[in-house]
């Protein structure tokens, strides 16, 4: 599983965003007034790669791999902006040979860019969502819409009748970290730790800041057997993962694990209710372990 888009790459894309819109709205100024004055055509409209040269264009194809590529609205932009700058350039020629662009024409090159306009927009709010959904230290999905998601987990699991499971992790005495490193120290602990975790996780499961520093974890489609070996490889791997601190100093931390299996007849909360059960008793046991929650 990867991150989101980090903070800092969301409001600069929000920004480059706002200035192709802009610069496609002056464009469609320009080719409007062309179009119904038969005004001066612009020899780059004309041209089979202006879709390339635009600041859109500059800015769709020039990176490689795109930040946006996994978003499904920005995949249909190039298509659409395509078709624009094709259309635009069959009616320019027309304007070119003295004649008036018929009205299907017309109306395909303005339909074109005015969906342009929406798709780019819709983009933009797209990711500057993702702000609100996202926790800001650890990169991780936040509480906000989380119950909403795990819901849709729930009841596709029960429709393609596969097992869906939730873990909690919470760090192993994490109050100390925070009151022998400092803080900004245990921000450290978070940041790199759920890097990991995130890093062991696979493609269809997904994590949420469920509290401090206590963590959701959902493995759709895997029996509570399987998923509890990828908990352990994360339970494993965070014991020897080196943690580098604001102070230059490496630290090694551990932390407890509860997995509950979501059952069809049972709620969500439930579900959250009973791995927080599973891992009391990781805590009981002697931390730095996983609980399984057996149904009965
Ligand atoms: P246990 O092993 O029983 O879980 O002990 P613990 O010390 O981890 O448990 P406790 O819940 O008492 O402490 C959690 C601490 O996590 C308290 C809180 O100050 C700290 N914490 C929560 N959120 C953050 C955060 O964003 N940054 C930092 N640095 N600390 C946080
Ligand atoms: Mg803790
Ligand atoms: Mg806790």
């Amino acid at each position: 599983m990867s991150l989101p888009l980090e903070r800092e790459e969301i409001q600069h894309i929000t920004e480059e965003l706002e200035v192709i819109i802009a610069a496609h709205l002056a464009w469609f100024k320009q080719i409007n007034r062309t179009l119904v004055c038969a005004n001066h055509v612009n020899k780059t409209d004309l041209a089979e790669d202006a879709y390339l040269r635009s600041p859109f264009g500059q800015w769709y194809y020039s990176q490689d791999p795109h930040p946006l590529q996994e978003n499904l609205d920005f995949q249909n932009l190039g298509a659409t902006q395509q078709a624009m700058h094709s259309a635009t350039r069959l009616a320019l020629l027309e304007v070119l040979d003295k004649r008036r662009p018929e009205p299907y024409l017309y109306d395909e090159c303005i339909d074109l860019a005015l969906r342009l306009n929406t798709m780019l927009r819709r983009v933009q709010l797209e990711i500057i969502g993702e702000l609100l959904t996202t926790d800001s230290l650890t990169g991780c999905a936040s509480r906000r819409g989380m119950l909403t998601r795990l819901r849709e987990e729930q009841e596709r699991a029960t429709r393609i009748q596969r097992p869906c499971c939730l873990c909690l992790l919470d760090f192993d005495h994490f109050k100390r970290v925070n009151d022998e490193r400092g803080h900004p120290a245990g921000d450290a602990v978070l940041r790199q730790g759920l890097r990991f975790v995130t890093s062991v996780l696979r493609k269809y499961d997904s994590i949420y800041r469920y509290g401090g520093e206590e963590f959701l974890i959902c493995l759709p489609g895997s029996p509570i057997k399987d998923a509890a070996l990828v908990i352990e490889r994360i339970r494993s791997g965070l014991e020897s993962l080196p943690i580098r601190l604001p102070s230059g100093e490496t630290l090694y931390v551990t932390a407890s694990f509860g997995l509950a299996e979501m059952i069809p007849r049972r709620t969500v909360e439930e579900a959250i209710a009973d791995a927080d059960m599973a891992l009391l008793q990781a805590k009981e046991n002697g931390r730095n372990r996983l609980e399984l929650w057996e149904s009965d």
